[in-house]
């Protein structure tokens, strides 16, 4: 089985200002596309491995992947996943929280601009590449989760047990380097301008 890129929801350029055509463009169809590549490279370079399951399942065990190829199906593998979360996370569109989304953030963060406060610090502290997750818990507790490199939260790791992701910002410098250079600060926050409050809604609603 081949995994395949998923179109971006939008053209390159609707999310600019924010983010630029170019950047989008790249980061899409360059930097998501060698993830797919990489991540079936992986797969087929290991002929007794015919794994016929999801992304989700494949990332979900990571033990089930022979050793030799663990360590690239982890990181690629996690860069498909992420980047498949991260694209719908962003909307050209002004959205808005359901209303019981809304309720939690006042109660886990006490409004909307300390959450979008939070998200920035977060961001701005993952040492070098990495994300910055908004999560929510099976009561409704939402809290923002730091990852480095490609870690996902389709892994089975402690840093996700128990959440759900609803919203991600993705901090590697490929993200924003055309436009911003070394300004991950700038970035992260004109990206809360693009956040998907209504797809965040939708995931805190099927949340496990
Ligand atoms: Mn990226």
């Amino acid at each position: 089985m081949k995994f395949e890129i998923e179109s971006l929801p939008y053209a390159y350029n609707a999310l600019e200002p924010y983010i630029d055509a170019k950047t989008v463009e790249i980061h899409h169809d360059k930097h998501h596309a060698t993830y797919v590549a990489k991540l079936n490279a992986a797969i087929e370079s290991e002929q007794g491995f015919a794994f016929e399951g999801t992304l989700d399942e494949l990332l979900g065990d990571l033990q089930q992947v022979p050793e030799k190829i663990r360590t690239a199906v982890k990181n690629n593998g996690g860069g498909v996943w992420n980047h498949n979360f991260y694209w719908k996370s962003l909307s050209p569109e002004a959205t808005k929280p359901s209303q019981a989304l809304e309720e939690c953030i006042s109660k886990s963060f006490g409004d909307m601009e300390s959450l979008k406060k939070k998200l920035v610090d977060s961001a701005l502290a993952v040492f070098g590449s990495g994300w910055a997750w908004l999560c929510a818990d099976s009561d409704g507790k939402l809290k923002i989760v730091p990852s480095s490199n490609q870690d996902s939260p389709a892994m089975n790791i402690d840093a996700f047990k128990g959440l759900t992701p609803i919203l991600t910002v993705d901090v590697w410098e490929h993200a924003y380097y055309l436009k911003y250079q070394n300004r991950r600060q700038e970035h992260v926050e004109a990206i809360l301008n693009l956040l998907d409050w209504k797809c965040a809604s939708e995931r805190f609603e099927k949340r496990s």
